[in-house]
């Protein structure tokens, strides 16, 4: 079975085509400046990069192109678009109408529309990609994953706000949490890790956006971020958390508006806003080795959120068996792993710090004694669509 996995934004569309029998990826493309001219890479496995310009005026161009390169008879991987099964979206949110991915019929469409005022950003460009390849890859199945899937057994307790309940009511203004797809691979591959199917993980999905789940036997029990990916820890470009109040001062100071000033949050903040000096961490990392003051108090309040919320899941499951780190950051930079771990030998954490420090692939890179485990884990979030996307509409059948 052939799936094509979908990430669909405003302006671009990230996919990677998928052989289900090896979980092999086929070819895998990013379109960009959609709607502005237009312009795509291209890989086919084992082969090199193709780039270039393309007008792209709406999504459907988009799919469009990706149909002409993965059938093209040069670089191409398939002969024909009717060899895919079914194409599988990452989809931001249905709200709390749907945790599981499910098949993609007119009603899914209007609950993903119904949840734009969640998902002003990201809701209506998944729409846009479905509408699109509904148009030119006629007739194939489609599945949604929703990105905040994962997060749809936490308690109550965990996802509501301390606001006047009728703001939940009428609006469901409560925690979503993020990243869902991510958080559930890796929690998924570390109960396998330790053996252990009602294990307490601790995921750390640590990039240019950053969350954190508490996972209990599996199931997601809380997580950083809320409504909105803007709650948690600080990211590239994101505040995290701050007291509310900060937004009614800024704005009676400056005359802003909160649209203005949540913008400013999403994008101007984090790393960003306390170093000055760049949104990725690997230049926040060179500014503070040559003395950058303001780009080491960035990254020093990165680790120490993570630590916090690390401290907290553990109480809050009574308990951890592993800690999780997974993306670009948790992924690839081992200093900030031991550093943001540094300080947690409490909760029974032995870090092989050697180990660790030549470590970017999956590993556990604790000591054999450590009753805590800390484990590293590539994540794979196209393949838990294309998992998914598989599962469903193989019982369509
Ligand atoms: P992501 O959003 O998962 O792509 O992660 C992006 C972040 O990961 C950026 O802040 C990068 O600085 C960091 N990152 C990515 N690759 C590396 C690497 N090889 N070494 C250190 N940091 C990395």
């Amino acid at each position: 079975m052939k799936i094509l996995v979908v990430n669909a934004g405003s302006s671009s569309l990230k996919y990677q085509l998928f052989d289900m029998d090896t979980n092999a990826v086929l070819a895998k493309g990013l379109c960009e400046r959609i709607g502005i001219d237009g312009r795509y890479k291209y890989t086919a496995a084992g082969k090199d990069e193709i780039k270039g310009d393309y007008t792209m005026k709406t999504h459907a161009d988009a799919i469009k192109l990706l149909t002409m390169n993965l059938t093209d008879k040069d670089h191409g991987v398939i002969s024909s678009m009717s060899e895919i099964d079914a194409v599988g979206h990452r989809v931001l949110t249905a709200g709390d109408i749907y945790s599981d991915s499910v098949y993609v019929t007119d009603e899914v469409k209007q609950v993903i529309k119904d949840c734009i005022p969640i998902g002003p950003l990201h809701n209506p460009a998944n729409l846009m990609g479905i509408e699109a390849c509904a148009e030119v890859i006629k007739g194939v199945p489609q599945v949604a994953v929703f990105d905040t899937g994962f997060h749809g057994t936490m308690p109550k307790k965990a996802f509501m706000y301390a606001i006047p309940y009728r703001y939940y009511e009428e609006y469901k203004v409560r925690k979503y949490g993020f990243h869902g797809t991510s958080h559930r691979y890796v929690s998924g591959k570390a109960l396998e890790m330790l053996g252990n199917p009602d294990a307490k993980v601790i995921t750390c999905h640590l990039g240019n956006g950053s969350s954190i789940a508490a996972v209990k036997g599996g199931k997601c029990v809380d997580t950083t971020m809320g409504l909105t990916p803007l709650e948690g820890l600080p990211m590239g470009t994101r505040s995290g958390n701050l007291d509310p109040a900060v937004l009614s001062f800024i704005a009676e100071h400056e005359g802003k508006s909160t649209t203005e000033i949540v913008n400013m949050l999403n994008k101007e903040s984090g790393v960003l806003g306390i170093s000055g000096v760049s949104s990725d961490f690997r230049d926040v990392e060179t500014a503070a080795d040559e003395g950058n003051e303001r780009a080491q108090l960035a990254l020093d309040m990165f680790v120490y959120s993570v630590k916090k919320f690390i401290g907290s899941y553990a109480a809050a499951m009574g308990g951890v068996d592993a800690i999780v780190f997974t993306a670009g950051i948790g992924e690839n930079n081992c200093k900030m792993r031991e550093d943001i771990l540094d300080g947690l030998e409490f909760l029974g954490i032995d870090l092989d710090k050697e180990k660790n420090l030549k470590t970017r692939t999956q590993a556990d890179v604790s000591k054999p004694e450590s009753k805590t485990k800390v484990l590293v884990i590539p994540t794979n979030e196209e393949l838990v669509i294309a998992m998914d996307t598989m599962e469903i509409v193989k019982n369509l059948k």
